[in-house]
């Protein structure tokens, strides 16, 4: 498949609009995502398949870069004083950001082999954790929890350690095309590809049944664009962001 024939599944950001925000790179974006699973095209997935996001100098790639953009433009957490934040599966751009910004800051994986990280990270399992009850302001699961079967135990236990007025930001490949994807019978990686376009994945969000789910939590769901208003920082138009407070 030639870049000719993918060129809609891109993004409509011109490179030469493109500014890294994270390492002030001007210029194209390179491509990234799979192409060769045709379910994320059929189904239209959202912050998944092959696109142009991939900053060639610092790596950043368009779902690292929307929830930077969040976080330092609207809720302006550099600004604020004693706040803590967990961030899950952290991406390195926006660790190294949020470490130098964020006094009480604490990145972690549940799987801490075979994967690059930077600086420290601690092993945390966000289905069951050790912290307390009401403890972060923040929490970021980006394109997290797509790879966890039991969503509804992470869910209830982001809750759980998430302060009252708190908020977690809860991405995910969306399709808004078709009903959620899961299938019982999908258990490799190679059925995991065909089935969901990606080997660790267990199931593609309908959009409604994600806010469903996220509510189902008691967690008050706000859903929003902030792509175009901020497009020179290489973000995909079509990505919402899942914004949940714990009231
Ligand atoms: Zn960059």
């Amino acid at each position: 498949m030639g870049i000719d024939s993918i060129d809609n599944n891109l993004y409509s950001i011109k490179s030469k609009c493109f500014i890294c925000p994270f390492c002030g790179y001007s210029g194209e974006l390179d491509l990234m995502g799979a192409d060769r699973f045709p379910v994320l095209q059929k189904l239209h997935v959202i912050g998944a398949g092959r696109r142009a996001a991939r900053c060639p100098k610092c790596s950043s790639t368009d779902k690292e870069r929307l929830v930077y953009t969040y976080l330092k433009e609207v809720e302006k957490i550099q600004n604020r004083n004693n706040i803590s934040v967990l961030h899950i599966a952290p991406e390195n751009n926006l660790q190294l950001w949020l470490g130098s910004v964020i006094n009480n800051y604490i990145p972690g994986d549940a799987f801490l082999q075979n994967q690059k990280f930077i600086g420290e990270i601690r092993f945390i399992d966000i289905k069951k954790t050790e912290f307390a009850d009401n403890q972060f302001d923040y929490i970021i699961c980006n394109h997290v929890l797509c790879d966890i079967k039991d969503v509804d135990v992470a869910l209830h236990e982001i809750y759980r350690i998430l302060k009252i007025g708190g908020l977690a930001i809860l991405q995910v490949p969306i399709t808004k095309i078709s009903s959620t994807v899961e299938y019982q019978n999908v258990h490799t990686k190679e059925e995991r590809e065909l089935a969901y376009g990606y080997g660790y994945h267990e199931r593609i969000y309908n959009n409604i049944d994600y806010i469903n789910t996220l509510s189902s939590v008691d967690f008050m769901v706000n859903v929003r664009n902030i792509s175009k208003q901020y497009i020179q920082n290489g973000l995909n138009p079509e990505e919402d962001l899942y914004l949940c407070k714990k009231s």
